[in-house]
């Protein structure tokens, strides 16, 4: 059968890593098609993802500093929400740059084609598309078909007041009683606007401790602020067991240690991870292997089992986050073009946008322990940072982990506001194999809550003794 298009490269997907590895690729000189099954680019992270949450984010920020303002002698009124104008701003910002993109793949002759895809052969795919199904032939394919959220079975899905992150981006109303079920990243991130909108707000995790994978003492500032903040509370080691959709609202049942009563809830947001999309695009027709959860694995050249066939992204592992879907996005396309690369990036970055933000990079204190690692940690709190007075956010703290032999920057932790701007030294100095003396001796300007990150160094060096 004739194809109707053919191609060096296609892309699967158009997410971070998707249109990153289409754009390198045709930047490269590889004739390339982006195959998306979406109208616009961008994928989870642009449409339903880390720009919408944190332009929500951004609000509720806005809202929580006019609160506090009064400390600084400034009042203003309780704050009026538009919904419809704030989902508006939202979505401008997201159409800014989901156009922008399909802007770069014009310039880039990047062909797009939107439709489902699955593999057919280990060198062609059909595409499910508006003009009917269509046979694409390639040399080369990098799989960047992302996750979705997972829907705990047995709970009423159908009704729409039981929602995944996508539907609580959607900012339908502001419920007065919202369940969060789930205390990672997303889910509280989500909790973070709708309890600055109004709603109260109530959240439950399976584990000891909200963000499981942060140290403990990371998550502990912001713990002690949704606490106090959030009516309904947090419950940890607590575990939803059922869900009945009724008139008044979903009324939900616990089961732990502290668990609550049943309850009503106007609205439940489920966050309790993300499933990778593997088993949903005829893989086994390609010859690739996927795992039993859906994850695609892949080599250091993000090469699947099947040499000419990539995979990057949410699709080949965890951490499921946009900066390393485009770091593999970029280094599988450098690989196809025939560029002799591979994975050398040491470490990836975590983030939580909540407020006060958390940013974790390199090794944690928790995994230093359970390896027995000999390390050293420097702390700094960000009630001695004057910068941090000045703004009345004395809550947070940075610490950076040291080897003990080298002295070098092996991990690091900080919460507190900008977190996770602040995290990306230190996330550099472990790529250039820093030392505390290093990071001590850069001077740091003044006042910012960068020079907390020095300072922390300097706490490990034991050059300086007061804190000021
Ligand atoms: P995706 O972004 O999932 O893109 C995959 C694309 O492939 C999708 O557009 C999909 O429609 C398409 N596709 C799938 N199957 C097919 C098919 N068969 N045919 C055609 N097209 C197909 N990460 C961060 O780093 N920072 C954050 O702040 C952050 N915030 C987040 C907030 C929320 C609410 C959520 C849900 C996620 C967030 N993430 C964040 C995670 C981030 O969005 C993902 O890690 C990232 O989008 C993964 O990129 P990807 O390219 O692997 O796949």
């Amino acid at each position: 059968r004739k194809a109707d298009i053919e191609c060096r490269l296609v892309v699967l997907g158009a997410g971070p890593g998707g249109y990153t590895a289409a754009f390198r690729a045709a930047d490269l000189g590889l004739d390339t098609v982006l195959v998306e099954r979406y109208d616009t680019l961008g994928g989870v992270c642009l449409n339903v993802g880390c720009i919408p949450s944190k332009a929500l984010l951004h609000a509720a920020k806005i809202i929580d500093e006019a609160a506090h303002a009064g400390e600084l002698g400034i009042r203003f009124g309780a704050p009026k929400i538009d919904l419809d104008a704030l989902r508006g701003y939202k979505d401008k910002v997201v159409g800014q740059l989901t156009k922008g993109l399909s802007g770069m793949a014009r310039q880039r002759k990047v062909r797009t084609v939107t439709g489902n895809g699955r593999f057919i052969s280990a060198n062609e795919l059909e595409i499910d598309t508006a003009d009917g199904v269509q046979l694409l032939r390639f040399e080369q394919a990098i799989i960047a078909a992302g996750s979705q959220a997972v829907k705990l079975p047995g709970l009423p899905w159908d009704d729409p007041r039981l929602m995944d992150s996508t539907d609580a981006l959607d900012l339908a109303d502001v419920p007065k009683r919202l369940l969060v079920v789930g205390g990672g990243i997303i889910g509280l991130e989500m909790a973070c606007v709708y309890d600055a909108l109004g709603s109260e707000v109530t959240v439950v995790e399976l584990a000891d401790q909200l963000m499981p994978g942060a140290d403990p003492d990371l998550v502990r500032p912001l713990a002690q602020r949704i606490g106090k903040r959030y009516g309904g509370g947090i419950h940890l080691k607590t575990r939803v067991t059922a869900i009945e959709a009724q008139k008044k609202g979903l009324k939900v049942s616990f089961d732990g240690e502290k668990a609550p009563e049943a309850q009503l809830y106007d609205r439940i947001l489920v966050c309790v991870g993300r499933a990778p999309n593997g088993a949903k695009i005829g893989a086994d027709r390609a010859g690739v292997l996927v795992g039993e959860r859906g994850f695609i694995p892949v080599d250091r050249q993000m090469r699947t089992n099947v040499p000419h066939i990539f995979a990057i992204g949410d699709i080949v592992g965890q951490p499921m986050l946009a900066h390393k879907a485009t770091h593999e996005g970029k280094l599988a396309a450098e690989v196809a073009a025939g560029e002799k690369k591979e994975w050398v990036a040491r470490v990836i970055p975590s983030v939580a946008y909540t407020d006060p933000e958390i940013a974790w990079v390199g090794t944690t204190e928790t995994e230093a322990k359970a390896k027995g690692l000999d390390v050293g940690v420097g702390k700094f709190p960000w009630a001695a940072s004057g910068r941090a007075i000045g703004v009345s956010r004395t809550e947070g703290f940075t610490k950076v982990i040291f080897d003990e032999a080298t002295h070098r920057v092996v991990g690091a932790g900080i919460v507190g506001i900008n977190a996770g701007e602040l995290i990306a030294e230190l996330a550099l100095a472990i790529e250039m194999g820093a030392e505390a003396g290093d990071i001590g001796l850069t001077i740091h300007p003044h006042p910012t809550l960068s020079e907390s990150v020095a300072m922390a160094a300097e706490v490990y060096e034991g050059t300086i003794t007061d804190l000021y």
